[in-house]
């Protein structure tokens, strides 16, 4: 079967992407991951994806749905216990794809999307809050994670900063961008009964739980 991960900028979904694959032992495929190998190889499509990044765009349908499907076929994982995919899809034409991939993969369940459900303003004070070492790329979160003497960084000694994308004024930019770009998809998954939202404003082993009880749920409904 294959389950979709959604949630916004600062909900946890990469690190809880990837726990969920491996507690249900299946794979686990991220568009961010396929992006970044293909911009680093830089491949031809590599390249197409970097023109829309520095433009601040997403990646057009017609360009992600290929190679993202082709990765999903392409792989024995997949076809043999199922994925949990993250980053995809992003828009109703990217679903559509996805459910006639789903179907010739030979699923018999259409795939679901799990939602990660966190309030605004607890994503703007997490994501506000993440700073950068440029000297070894160690990152911390004023929050979760802060460095043993404030804007220093424990490992190396060089001061932190923050990255232009995690600044308070351009978060509550990226969050909008975010909610209405996934409105129709979730909208769409809804209305097949394939939607389930599971709260992630609780720490991150209990919403660990209930994605995998979420998923569990429906893959053997
Ligand atoms: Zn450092």
């Amino acid at each position: 079967m294959i389950l979709t991960l959604m949630g916004a900028p600062g909900s946890g979904k990469g690190t809880q992407g990837r726990q969920l694959a491996r507690a249900l032992g299946v794979a686990y495929v991220a568009s961010g991951d396929l992006i970044r190998r293909a911009m680093a190889e830089r491949t031809a499509w590599g390249e197409e994806v970097r023109s829309c990044i520095d433009q601040g765009l997403y990646v057009p349908d017609e360009s992600i749905v290929p190679a993202f499907l082709s990765t999903l076929r392409a792989s024995q994982a997949v076809s043999a216990v199922g994925a949990v995919l993250d980053g995809f899809p992003r828009t109703t034409e990217q679903a559509s794809a996805l459910d006639e991939a789903s179907r010739s993969l030979g699923f018999s369940h259409q795939p679901v999307a799990l939602v990660l459900e966190v309030p605004e303003d607890v994503l703007v004070s997490r994501l506000s809050g993440r700073w950068l070492c440029r000297g070894c790329h160690a990152t911390y979160n004023v929050q979760s994670h802060p460095p043993h003497s404030a804007g220093v960084c424990d490992a190396c000694g060089q001061a932190l900063e923050q990255r232009v994308d995690d600044r308070r004024d351009t978060i509550q930019q990226r969050l909008a961008i975010f909610r209405d770009s996934t409105s129709p998809v979730l909208a769409f998954y809804g209305a097949r009964g394939g939607l389930v939202r599971v709260d992630g404003n609780q720490s991150e082993q209990a919403v660990g739980a209930a994605l995998l009880v979420a998923a569990r749920s429906r893959a053997s409904g």
